[in-house]
C-alpha cells in the first residue's frame, strides 16, 4: 500500500506551501543519501517524501491529488512510476534546500566524484544457476588515461577556466519561486573546459581497457538476477570512488528441467504395463539419478514430488521440490503376438470399464440427454 502523501511529510491537508516545504527539508535532511550512505531503509524515505514533495510542492499536482489521491498522482500508483533518477536531476530545482546545508559543492563532489556504474550481461548453465559458480568476467572497462593521468588535457596544457559558468560548474536563474541550478552545458559542471585535448584519450580522461574479474554467483539466482560486483565499474573522476559493475544473469534453458522459482519440473515417460501394474522407474535429478516407486494403477498426468530435490532459495538456501509428472505411452508398433494379448485383454476387461472413463461417459450421457 502506498502511503497517503501529507501523511508521508506529515503535514495536515490544508497544510501551506510554506508547510509543506519546511517538513520537506526535515526529512530530506534526516534521510539524505549523502547522509546516510548505504542505508537503504533512509534512501527508501528520502525518495517516498521526495515524491510526495514533488506532487504537493506543484499547485496543479496537489489539486489532482487532493481530488483523485495516488489514482490521479502523475508518478503512478506504485514507487515503479516515479523515475528517481530524473527526480535527481530534478532535485537540483530544490537547491535552495539542499544548497543551504549540503552546499552546492558539497552535493557536487557526492554526485560528480563517484564513477559511473557499469552492466553487463553473462549466460549461466542451469546447473550453474542452481548450484553457483565462479564466473570469469571480461569485460571493456574505461580506466583513467594514462597519458593525461585523467585530466583531458594534452601533456604540457592545463584546462582553462570555464567562461560560461566562471568555474562554479552551474547557471542559476529564477522561475517561479525557485532558484533553479542546472549543470553548466559548456563544461558540463566541472568548471573547466580543455581547450588542447589529450591525443590518447580524445579529452575524456579515460580509455576502454579490458578487464578480468571472477564473480561469485550464489546458488539459486534465475534470469534476471544482478549481482554487484563493487568498485569495478568505472574510476571516479579525479581521483573519486570507482562506480559498481552490475552483472546481469540469463540461464540457459534445461533439455530436461523446467524451473519454477526454485522448484523443478519434468516428465518422465512410462510405458502402460508399468503404469498398470507398479514399477520403479529412474528418474533424473540435478544430483543425479534417483529410483522412484510408481504404485500399481498409476494414471497418465499423475505428478509425484521429489522433495528437496529444486533448488536452494537464493536468501534461505532452502531447496525445493521436484515434481515428476508421468506419462503413459500408448505402444504404437505392435507385434502380432502383441495385438493378439491385447485383445484377449480387451475381451477380459469387458464391460469392466475403468473408474475415469466410467464418470466420464456418464457425464457424456448427461450431457447430451
Ligand atoms: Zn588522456
Ligand atoms: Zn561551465
Amino acid at each position: 500500500m502506498k502511503r497517503d502523501y501529507y501523511e508521508v511529510l506529515g503535514v495536515p491537508r490544508n497544510a501551506t506551501a510554506e508547510e509543506i516545504k519546511s517538513a520537506y527539508r526535515k526529512l530530506a535532511l534526516k534521510y539524505h543519501p549523502d547522509r546516510n550512505p548505504g542505508d537503504k531503509e533512509a534512501e527508501e524515505k528520502f525518495k517516498e517524501a521526495s515524491e510526495a514533495y514533488a506532487c504537493l510542492s506543484d499547485p496543479e499536482k496537489r489539486a489532482k491529488y487532493d481530488r483523485f489521491g495516488h489514482a490521479g498522482n502523475p508518478f503512478g500508483e506504485g514507487f515503479g512510476g516515479f523515475d528517481f533518477d530524473t527526480f535527481g536531476g530534478f532535485a537540483d530545482i530544490f537547491s535552495d534546500i539542499f544548497g543551504e546545508v549540503f552546499g552546492t559543492g558539497a552535493r557536487r563532489r557526492a554526485v560528480r566524484y563517484r564513477g559511473a556504474d557499469l552492466q553487463v550481461h553473462r549466460t549461466i548453465g542451469f546447473k550453474e544457476a542452481a548450484f553457483g559458480t565462479d564466473l570469469e568476467v571480461e569485460y571493456p572497462r574505461p580506466v583513467v588515461c594514462s597519458t593525461c593521468e585523467g585530466s583531458g588535457a594534452k601533456p604540457g596544457s592545463r584546462p582553462q577556466t570555464c567562461r560560461v559558468c566562471g568555474g562554479t560548474g552551474a547557471q542559476r536563474f529564477s522561475q517561479g519561486f525557485f532558484t533553479v541550478s542546472r549543470t553548466c552545458p559548456a563544461c558540463e559542471g566541472e568548471g573547466q573546459v580543455i581547450t588542447d585535448k589529450c591525443p590518447d584519450c580524445g579529452g575524456a580522461g579515460k580509455v576502454s581497457r579490458t578487464t578480468r574479474v571472477t564473480v561469485k554467483v550464489p546458488p539459486g539466482v534465475d534470469t534476471g538476477t544482478r549481482i554487484k560486483v563493487s568498485g569495478y565499474g568505472e574510476p571516479g573522476p579525479r581521483g573519486g570512488v570507482p562506480g559498481d559493475l552490475y552483472v546481469v544473469l540469463e540461464v540457459e534453458e534445461h533439455p530436461i528441467f523446467v524451473r519454477d522459482g526454485s522448484d523443478i519440473y519434468c516428465e518422465v515417460p512410462i510405458s502402460f504395463p508399468q503404469a498398470a501394474l507398479g514399477a520403479t522407474v529412474d528418474v533424473p535429478t540435478l544430483d543425479g539419478k534417483v529410483e522412484m516407486r510408481i504404485p500399481p494403477g498409476t494414471q497418465s498426468g499423475r505428478v509425484f514430488r521429489l522433495r528437496g530435490k529444486g533448488i536452494p532459495d537464493l536468501h534461505s538456501g532452502r531447496r525445493g521440490d521436484q515434481r515428476v509428472r508421468v506419462v503413459v505411452e500408448t505402444p504404437t508398433h505392435l507385434t502380432p503376438r502383441q495385438r493378439q494379448l491385447l485383445e484377449e485383454f480387451a475381451r477380459e476387461a469387458g464391460e469392466e470399464v475403468h473408474p475415469r472413463r466410467k464418470s466420464f461417459f456418464e457425464k457424456v450421457r448427461d450431457f447430451l440427454g
